[in-house]
């Protein structure tokens, strides 16, 4: 592997490295093999020498060398000014060491990154997981894993490493064979390790954080939301988000027109080295003009701790009923309206939607509420109905059996299991005839039907406020649709009051 003989090369040339292995090694004895190593760098570098003679006009990615790449190179070297006196007063003016190198450092396999050549998947460390389970949860091969850990057991105790931490791979592009890892393990220091060769693995210490940046992109629709979102390099994730936080309240698939605009804000971490890290991405704005109207949400975490998005008046209008309540992938049997009806075989108004599905799929609450029904009710069966906040109420019919514990009074969240798909009632299979009711008539289950949500008020809203400005400087727009007339004379608040 040509990559991996070269990043061992840039390592067998380190004076530093050469010193640690030396030590590692531990004695005058093994002189000879650090020698060897250091002609067989030698001839190494000549190899590469070569290569840039034969093709001194290659147009492909240059190969890792950062020996050759001064003066425009992107690895600067790092100055280690208490690294090199150690290597001074430990070996003294010993011949061997005259290459003026620097240490081997992550930032070698983060220039690898930046070149291309190498690509980083972040892991985070679960609760109560070690790292040497994450290693295995990720499929790195024994002989890495073991490699790893023993290294970076030189110079960090395993167990003190916190879940959360993330734990940054690095892979070859080409072929996906591991180069190494870095750890931010606390404030300011970086732990890793190094693979130069199919045994050797190098653990490194280095100053270096995880910080959260704020990316902030706007683009036009071109076609969809979605595609357009990705086009300007909204990650995937985060356009799932939006989808999955505004989908029932927006129309983000047909609402759009071409040109329209978006603007999004999201977290994103990224090293000191500048590796942007695919964990903890988080959407915190969408702004969209869609058509004449401009819709602008902010992610707010409540004081209960619920993180949703919010319009600038500090209003969440977003909890849609589920259109389909089963933990399977219904096939829709019969729809919403008027038809004929299979058992009675007359016209009839069909006040729900049937959802074809094998007995005993979990049947879920559409959206939050208490029960008010719960029992046989003709020919709905087995049959459940909850109200929800709004004037909203959905209604479950056929039942094999309900989920124990359920009673008429019961509080249940949207998505918790409520009873079981059946056939009871009049019914030609098993299917879940599902109703939606508002203000006491049934609408069609797959028309948007939003709860509306809550109003944050008093210091809660006075905080969301200051909070969604932090996030986007323009928040004072999004409220008044203008900026506000800047006040000529000081406002004054509550006179009355103040003097107490
Ligand atoms: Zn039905």
């Amino acid at each position: 592997m040509k990559l991996l003989s070269t990043l061992h090369k840039a390592s067998q040339q380190s004076k530093i490295f050469r010193y640690k292995t030396y030590k590692k090694i531990g004695g005058v004895g093994h002189r000879k093999s650090i020698d060897r190593i250091f002609m067989g760098s030698m001839v190494g570098l000549l190899a590469i020498g070569a290569f840039f003679i034969i093709k001194p006009d290659s147009e492909s990615i240059e190969p890792f060398d950062p020996l050759n790449c001064a003066p425009n190179c992107p690895l600067e070297p790092i100055e280690n000014q208490e690294a090199q006196e150690v290597v001074h007063s430990d070996l003294g003016d010993d011949p061997v060491i005259e290459e003026e190198r620097t240490e081997p450092s992550l930032a070698d396999l983060e220039n690898l990154v930046a070149q291309n050549i190498a690509q980083i998947k972040t892991h985070t460390l679960k609760s109560g997981e070690s790292l040497s389970k994450l290693l295995a949860r990720i499929n790195l091969d024994k002989q890495n894993q073991s490699g790893t850990l023993k290294a970076l057991d030189t110079i960090v105790n395993l167990k003190t490493i916190k879940s959360g931490t993330p734990v940054i791979v690095f892979l070859t592009v080409q072929d996906n064979s591991f180069l190494g890892l870095s750890i931010p393990l606390k404030e300011n220091e970086f732990v890793g390790v190094l693979k130069t060769s199919d045994t050797e693995f190098i653990p490194i210490s280095q100053e270096g954080s995880v910080e959260t940046k704020q990316v902030h992109v706007k683009g036009k629709i071109i076609r969809t939301f979605s595609g357009s979102a990705q086009k300007v390099g909204i990650p995937q994730l985060i356009v799932n988000q939006i989808l999955n936080a505004l989908g029932d309240e927006i129309d983000l698939r047909n609402g759009f027109k071409k040109d329209d605009e978006f603007e999004v804000i999201y977290s994103q971490k990224v090293t000191s080295g500048g590796l942007e890290l695919d964990i903890d991405k988080q959407c915190l704005f969408v702004g969209l003009k869609m058509g004449k109207d401009e819709v602008y949400r902010y992610l707010y975490t409540d004081k209960s701790g619920t993180p949703a998005f919010y319009n600038p008046m500090g209003q969440r209008d977003q909890k849609a009923i589920i259109k389909r309540p089963l933990k399977a992938i219904p096939r829709l049997s019969s729809p919403y309206g008027w038809r004929i009806h299979p058992v009675l075989m007359y016209r009839v108004f069909h006040s729900g939607v049937d959802l074809a599905s094998p007995r005993g799929t979990p049947i879920m609450a559409g959206a939050d509420g208490k029960i008010v029904h719960l029992g046989r009710k003709g020919a709905y069966g087995k049959y459940i109905k909850i109200q929800h906040a709004g004037g909203w109420s959905t209604a479950y019919g056929h039942m094999n059996d309900y989920k124990s514990g359920l009673k008429t009074g019961s509080h249940v969240k949207q998505g918790d299991i409520i009873g079981y798909v059946g056939a009871t009632g009049r019914a030609t299979g098993p299917h879940l005839h599902y109703e939606v009711w508002k203000n006491g008539k049934t609408v069609n289950p797959f028309n948007k039907n939003v709860i509306s949500g809550k109003q944050l008020t008093g210091f809660e809203l006075a905080q969301f406020q200051s909070y969604a400005e932090s996030i986007n400087p323009e928040f004072q727009k999004h409220l008044f649709g203008k900026y506000p007339p800047i006040p000529t004379t000081k406002p004054q608040k509550n006179p009355s009051k103040k003097n107490k």
